[in-house]
């Protein structure tokens, strides 16, 4: 049976309910899923729960705009905050645990002047474009793992390059859970979900399309290499003036490194734009044999 999962906004408030967790599970420890969010819930996330509920016998959802990793002149004011219909949505896939903490629950102090730095990745691509982006990203996940302790976290193939430098953190600082990583889900019409999409007015949203269907013309041509897929990838979004395109990039999975020209074997293709002022992101497998 499904039911409201409580809202817990302190850390000592969470840790005390995840203890409880673990008594009624004598015999064995719970298997407990941490799923990090900024909130503004949209089917991605709840795919990523659903996810979280087959792996685990205690779901945590974090709810957290997490300052740290906004720019100044970013969108951390207006980003969309909608808790209560967050917490509508978590029922319906079965969530145990809210954890919806202030930035002074989280930062008492102010920003933390402890960062978790990301290394070279960190600064390509999205990090480029959002300077201390990812350690910020990083520090709170960080954080939210020391808060929570999960076996496993989860996150989204839509943010692939969250997903490489969590995986190397993970590694490299020897931290306990395990990572998941859920595929992109999309609209009808491919546009990855984002809580970001909507800021778009009916014609964006209909441009940004040329994203997703410019990854996957690169897909579809990917056998006769990279030049090819990034001339398909270019054909269709280029082709869009509301789509102002940042970067299209082939990566190397293995070292998230844009990949040589003759490169064969797995890679992925990233993608960035503005439509009007609202950044998006996608990406997509390719494989370039
Ligand atoms: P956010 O709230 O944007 O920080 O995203 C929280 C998590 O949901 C991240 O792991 C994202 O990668 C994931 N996510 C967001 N949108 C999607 C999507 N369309 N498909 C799959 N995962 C997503």
């Amino acid at each position: 049976m499904l039911t409201t999962p409580e809202v817990i906004d302190t850390i000592g408030g969470l840790r005390a309910r995840l203890a409880e967790a673990g008594e009624r599970h004598a015999g064995g420890s719970p298997c407990v899923v941490l799923v990090p969010t900024m909130g503004a819930l949209h089917a991605g996330h709840l795919a990523l729960v659903r996810r979280a509920r087959e792996l685990g016998d205690t779901v945590v959802v974090s709810i957290f705009v997490n300052p740290l990793q906004f720019g100044a002149g970013e969108d951390l004011a207006s980003y969309p905050r909608t808790l209560g219909a967050d917490v509508v949505a978590l029922a319906t896939v079965g969530v145990d645990v809210v954890f919806a903490p202030t930035s002074r629950i989280m930062y008492p102090h102010g920003p933390s002047s402890t960062r978790v730095t990301a290394g070279n990745v960190g600064t390509l691509y999205e990090g480029a474009a959002r300077p201390g982006h990812f350690d910020g990203m990083l520090t709170v996940v960080g954080k939210l793992i020391n808060i929570v302790d999960p076996d496993v976290i989860v996150f989204g193939q839509k943010d692939a390059q969250q997903v490489f430098l969590v995986e190397t953190m993970l590694a490299d600082l020897d931290f306990r859970p395990v990572i998941e990583v859920v595929p992109i889900v999309r609209e009808e019409g491919g546009l990855a979900l984002s809580s970001r999409n909507r800021n778009l007015v009916e014609e964006q949203h209909a441009a940004a399309g040329a994203l997703s269907a410019g990854l996957a013309a690169a897909a579809s041509v990917a056998g006769r290499g990279v030049a090819a897929a990034q001339q398909a990838a270019h054909a269709l979004i280029d082709a869009q003036p509301l789509v102002k395109l940042d970067y299209l990039v082939v990566v190397d999975p293995q070292t998230f490194l844009p990949v040589a020209t003759d490169h064969h074997g797995p890679a992925r293709m990233l993608v960035a734009a503005l439509v009007g002022s609202t950044r998006l992101i996608d990406n997509a497998a390719l494989d370039l044999n």
